[in-house]
C-alpha cells in the first residue's frame, strides 16, 4: 500500500495559525505587548533577502513585531557585535536570528554564539545545545523541531523505535538525534564514515535523511512500514528534489514527506513559535514570583 503522503504546507500552516491565536492572547495577557523578532542581514546575498523577507514577512501575518537589521557586506565585526548587544538589552526583542552565511570576514558561528540565549530562536548556540543534551527547558533549533511534529501528526510511535538519522551537522543533524532521544527512541546518528549505510537505514522504523544529495536513499534502505522524513534540499536540473527516491520510497514507507512541501514548510512556523516561547520565557523571568 502506498504510505500517507505527510502535507507540510498544511501542516505548517495550522501550526502558524494556531501562534497566531496564542501571539492575540499574549498580547491581551501583557498589556497590548507583543513578541518581536529582529532578523540581522550581513551583506546582499539575494537568497539570503528573500531568506529573511519571507521571516519577517511571516511574523507580521502571525500578529508579531519584525525588525530587520541589515548591515553592509563590509560591516566589521565590532559593529555586529554591538548590534547583537543592544538586540540582547532591547525588551522588544525577544528573538534574534543571525541570517547565516556571513561574509567571509566574519564567523557565523561565533557570532550566533553572542545572542543570549533566551533570544536564541534558532536555538544554535552553545547554551542552546547543551540545553537540549541535558534536557533542560530551552530554544530548540526549528527544522528538527519541525521534524518531530511531522512525526506527531504522522502517528509514528518513537518511545523504543529504532530511528536512524542520516547527516550530523550542528544545525540539523544532532540536534534531531537529541530530540529523538529524548523521545525515548533508540537513536543512530549516520555520516559519511558510516559502513553499509543501507543495512543501518533498514533497521529504521523512523528515518530521517538530512545529507545533501539528490535521491540517495533507496527503496531497499527502507524497512516496510517505516515512516521516512526526507530534509534534503538539492536543485536537479532547476528542480527541487529531495535526499529520498521519493517514487519509490512512498511504495514501502508507512508515511513520507515529499519535497517539497515536506519538512521545508515547516522551519519558519518553528522559528515563529520559539519567538512566541521565547517572549513568554522572558516574561515568566521577570514576573517576582
Ligand atoms: P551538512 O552540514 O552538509 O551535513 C551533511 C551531512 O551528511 C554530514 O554529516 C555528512 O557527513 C553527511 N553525508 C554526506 N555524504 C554522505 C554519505 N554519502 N553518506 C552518509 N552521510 C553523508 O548539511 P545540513 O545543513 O545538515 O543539511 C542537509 C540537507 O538538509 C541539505 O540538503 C540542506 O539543504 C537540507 N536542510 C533543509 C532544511 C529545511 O528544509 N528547512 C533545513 C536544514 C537543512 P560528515 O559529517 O561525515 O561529512
Amino acid at each position: 500500500m502506498a504510505a500517507e503522503i505527510l502535507d507540510g504546507k498544511a501542516i505548517a500552516a495550522e501550526v502558524r495559525a494556531a501562534v497566531a491565536r496564542d501571539v492575540e492572547a499574549f498580547a491581551e495577557q501583557f498589556g497590548g505587548a507583543r513578541p518581536g523578532l529582529a532578523t540581522i542581514l550581513v551583506g546582499d546575498d539575494p537568497a539570503s533577502a528573500v531568506y529573511v523577507n519571507g521571516k519577517q514577512k511571516a511574523c507580521a501575518d502571525v500578529g508579531m513585531q519584525g525588525f530587520n537589521f541589515p548591515l553592509a557586506a563590509d560591516a566589521p565585526r565590532a559593529e555586529v557585535v554591538a548590534l547583537i548587544e543592544r538586540l540582547n538589552a532591547d525588551p522588544e526583542v525577544s528573538g534574534i536570528l543571525c541570517q547565516l552565511p556571513v561574509p567571509a570576514h566574519l564567523d557565523g558561528v561565533e557570532l550566533t554564539g553572542l545572542i543570549d540565549a533566551t533570544k536564541d530562536v534558532d536555538g544554535l548556540t552553545a547554551v542552546s545545545a547543551g540545553l537540549l543534551a541535558l534536557g533542560r527547558e530551552g530554544l530548540r533549533p526549528c527544522t528538527p523541531s519541525g521534524v518531530m511534529h511531522l512525526l506527531d501528526v504522522a502517528g509514528a510511535e518513537l518511545s523504543g523505535a529504532e530511528a536512524v538519522v542520516i547527516g550530523r551537522s550542528n544545525l540539523f543533524g544532532k540536534p534531531m538525534a537529541q530530540l529523538l532521544l529524548g523521545a525515548d527512541a533508540t537513536v543512530t546518528t549516520c555520516h559519511s564514515r558510516t559502513r553499509d549505510l543501507a543495512a543501518v537505514c533498514r533497521r529504521a522504523d523512523v528515518l530521517v535523511a538530512a545529507v545533501g544529495r539528490a535521491e540517495m536513499v533507496k527503496a531497499d534502505w527502507v524497512k516496510p512500514g517505516a515512516t521516512v522524513i526526507d530534509v534534503g534540499m538539492n536543485r536537479v536540473d532547476g528542480k527541487l528534489v529531495g535526499d529520498v527516491e521519493f517514487a519509490a520510497v512512498k511504495e514501502v514507507a508507512r508515511a513520507i514527506t515529499p519535497v517539497p512541501g515536506g519538512v521545508g514548510p515547516m522551519t519558519i512556523a518553528f522559528l515563529l513559535r520559539n519567538t512566541l516561547q521565547a517572549a513568554r520565557m522572558q516574561r515568566a523571568a521577570t514576573v517576582p514570583a
